[in-house]
């Protein structure tokens, strides 16, 4: 373990060894409209290792998208620690964040929120011309060519499927090499056959490459591949736990409804809230 120069932060390890990229502690977010205060997250501490692949589940309205949000750097919380890769996230400023998001963070969302009348290869050349732009055609070539998409190149976004337009912003999320790719519902408006194809890309990421992965969804057979679930309610984490034997995507049928929630009650719903492992 080696301590952070500035803050003297030390990252917690798991038993496997692997450093934790990103550590919330007693996080919470109120929202202010006008006079009403809309509490978010009420106290949420999460440890996320390297490597990891995780989901975060749960209704809507529970804080999902908020808590993204945080991790982030996109906004701030009300209260509370966040250390994301041993850097305490609180202190920077405006433009130290967006130079920790584009270094360290990938993006993708459920909207996919690609430019239009822009090419493939355009939207994801973006993120590079902030940084060092040497190579960047062929680095954003490269990483349309490891999501499938290498004969799509000169492609606007309305001449490809919902499927496609997914994979464009996974390329565009992953060209500068994050070390964190965080996921907002990303297979929440494709088809079953696309979503099966969009959430191979991130196992095969993380599996292949390391990617530490956050993925945000409320479908239990999404998360259900993923490595460890987190279930959030009223902006309180309910339920955190290892999925055992994980899908690999692509190989499983989706189960029938019936059996799928009740595999989820089972696994999740009656469990009472788990300690945070570590
Ligand atoms: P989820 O992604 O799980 O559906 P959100 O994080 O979007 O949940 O929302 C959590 C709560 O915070 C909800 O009650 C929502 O209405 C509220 N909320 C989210 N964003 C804002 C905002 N920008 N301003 C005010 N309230 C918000
Ligand atoms: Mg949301």
């Amino acid at each position: 373990m080696k301590a952070d120069k500035k803050t003297d932060y030390v990252a917690p390890v798991d038993d496997r060894g692997r450093k934790a990229v990103i550590d919330i502690r007693d996080i919470t977010k109120v929202y202010k409209m006008g006079d009403i205060e809309i509490p978010a997250l009420r106290g949420v501490s999460l440890q996320v290792y390297e490597g990891e692949f995780i989901s975060i589940m749960g209704p809507s309205g529970s804080g999902k998208s908020t808590m993204l949000q945080i991790l982030g750097a996109l906004d701030q919380p009300t209260s509370g620690e966040y250390y994301l890769d041993g850097v305490n996230v609180a202190k920077l400023n405006d433009s130290e964040l967006a130079a920790i998001r584009n270094r360290k963070i990938g993006f993708v969302f459920q909207s996919f929120n690609l430019l239009k009348r822009t090419t493939a290869q355009r939207q994801v050349e973006l993120p590079l011309l902030y940084g060092n732009g040497r190579d960047r055609a062929k680095r954003a070539r490269a990483a349309l060519e490891s999501v499938g998409l290498g004969s799509r190149l000169n492609h606007m976004p309305n001449e490809l499927s919902g499927g496609q337009q997914q994979r464009v912003a996974i390329a565009r999320a992953i060209v500068n090499n994050p070390a964190i790719i965080l996921a907002d519902e990303p297979t929440g408006n494709l088809d079953s056959r696309s979503g099966t194809e969009v959430l191979k890309i991130f196992q095969e990421m993380n599996r292949e490459n390391g990617i530490t992965t956050v993925f945000v969804t409320h479908d239990p057979f999404v998360a259900r591949h993923t490595d460890r679930m987190i279930m959030l309610r009223d902006g309180e984490i309910v339920a955190d736990k290892v999925v055992p034997d994980p899908y690999i995507a692509g190989t499983v049928e989706r189960p029938s409804e019936a059996s799928e929630l009740e595999g989820v009650f089972r696994e999740t719903y009656y469990e009472a809230p788990t300690e945070a492992f570590n």
